[in-house]
């Protein structure tokens, strides 16, 4: 009889009990820090199951429940744990399933701070490598015998690749191997990665879930036997909770995603097709604009969203500097996925050879395209780069 909810409806709340709060439009922000209980034996009974009963806002919310209920719809997972960043997110993915002696397999561009983090996780006997090759027999070649998990990115965020989702589940299951997915270019609108079969898909909500670059938020997505561990072994001990504030921002961020994502898609795509006609462009990294990206993208994903990148032509350094001073309506700054276009490269005049060694050009320029309307964005690089060419000596 009842259609399940549509990722629109979700979105919008219509899986929230609204009429539990008095019919209010958006769900109370439960400002607690503790949970009393009429007894003791009730206290002790909800201590033995805290990932599921309110003890303590370290451990659960019901305001953060709320968001953390609608992701797990959204990413048509069982279960989903929300985290006050997306670095706490990952760190506790990466603190609860794994132990000393184990190796993690990274594939693709992977975001830096969480290549740093494995770097540190040396320390506690947990090793990795980085895998840039995309096809499933390379990926296969790197795997050890103490590959414990292999996590990944789809679209990767600096350059965009594509992995083929389906072929790299199949390597890992045949062998026992957990994997894991950074799924915050495509959003669970987008991309629904645990159908693909991936056990765990997780983002920074300080994205494209909030979208107004007025909070911080992480989540993971997965079974519930795996976030059983998650949960003791790391969430509750890591502290990187949610705060029922933010998990109000982000619910609230969550209303108008598919509205905001459908523009920005579309606005980001004339503006990398410009970019990809103007003669001072080299090349432009859109998992649309490339025939072999388009094709693994059509399988497995439904839409594009608004963050792409592109080399300028001899793109120095001072190049680089030059362009992006000369930007007028894109801000200068890190993240991205907000309201605001926003402009940045990951060249810092010293790191060319380790940019190199991730597979980024040195030359690369990354566009976060906002709500500005495509036509003044595309009027703006294009005086930024024409200023550029005429300063070149
Ligand atoms: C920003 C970002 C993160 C980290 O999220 P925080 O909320 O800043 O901790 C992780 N992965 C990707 C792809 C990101 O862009």
């Amino acid at each position: 009889m009842h259609q399940p909810l549509t990722d629109e409806q979700i979105c919008l709340g219509h899986e929230e009990d609204i009429f539990g709060h008095h019919g209010a439009m958006m769900p109370p922000i439960v400002q607690t820090s503790l949970f009393a209980k009429q007894t003791f034996e009730e206290l002790v009974a909800a201590f033995a199951a805290e990932d599921e009963r309110f003890v303590y806002s370290r451990g659960s919310n019901p305001t953060v429940a709320v968001l953390e209920k609608k992701l797990a719809l959204l990413e048509r997972g069982e279960a989903a744990k929300c985290f006050s960043s997306g670095m706490g997110a990952i760190s506790s993915l990466f603190y609860g399933l794994l132990q000393s002696g184990d190796h993690i397999l990274f594939v693709n561009g992977i975001y830096g701070p969480t290549l740093q983090l494995a770097k540190h996780l040396q320390r506690f006997g947990i090793t990795h490598d980085l895998c840039l090759a995309r096809e499933a027999g390379a990926i296969a070649a790197m795997l050890r015998p103490t590959t414990r998990l292999i996590y990944f990115e789809s679209p990767g965020t600096m350059t965009m690749q594509v992995l083929d989702i389906a072929a790299l589940v199949q390597v890992a299951r045949s062998r026992g191997i957990l994997t894991a997915i950074d799924n915050t270019w495509a959003t669970p609108l987008l991309q629904k990665p645990l159908t693909l079969g991936v056990d765990i898909s997780l983002h920074t909500g300080t994205k494209y879930f909030g979208g107004h670059s007025d909070v911080l938020g992480g989540a993971l997505i997965t079974r519930r036997e795996l976030l059983k561990p998650i949960f003791s072994n790391a969430y509750l001990l890591n502290g990187a909770s949610l705060s029922p504030q933010d998990a109000w921002l982000l619910i609230r961020g969550l209303r108008t995603l598919p509205t905001r994502l459908r523009q920005q898609q579309a606005d980001a795509l004339q503006v990398a097709r410009f970019l990809q006609d103007h003669p001072a462009v080299e090349t432009v990294f859109h998992p649309a604009l490339s025939d072999s990206e388009r094709q693994l993208a059509e399988k497995q994903m439904s839409g594009y969203s608004g963050l792409f990148s592109f080399t300028l032509k001899n793109g120095s350094f001072e190049k680089i500097c030059r362009f992006l001073n000369a930007l007028r309506l894109f801000r200068i700054g890190v993240s991205w996925g907000g309201v605001e276009s926003l402009v940045i490269s990951p060249h810092n005049g010293r790191n060319a050879e380790a940019l190199r060694k991730k597979g980024i050009p040195a030359g690369l320029v990354r566009l976060s395209i906002g709500l500005e309307g495509a036509e003044a964005l595309i009027a703006d690089l294009d005086q930024a780069l024409e200023q550029t060419g005429l300063l070149e000596r």
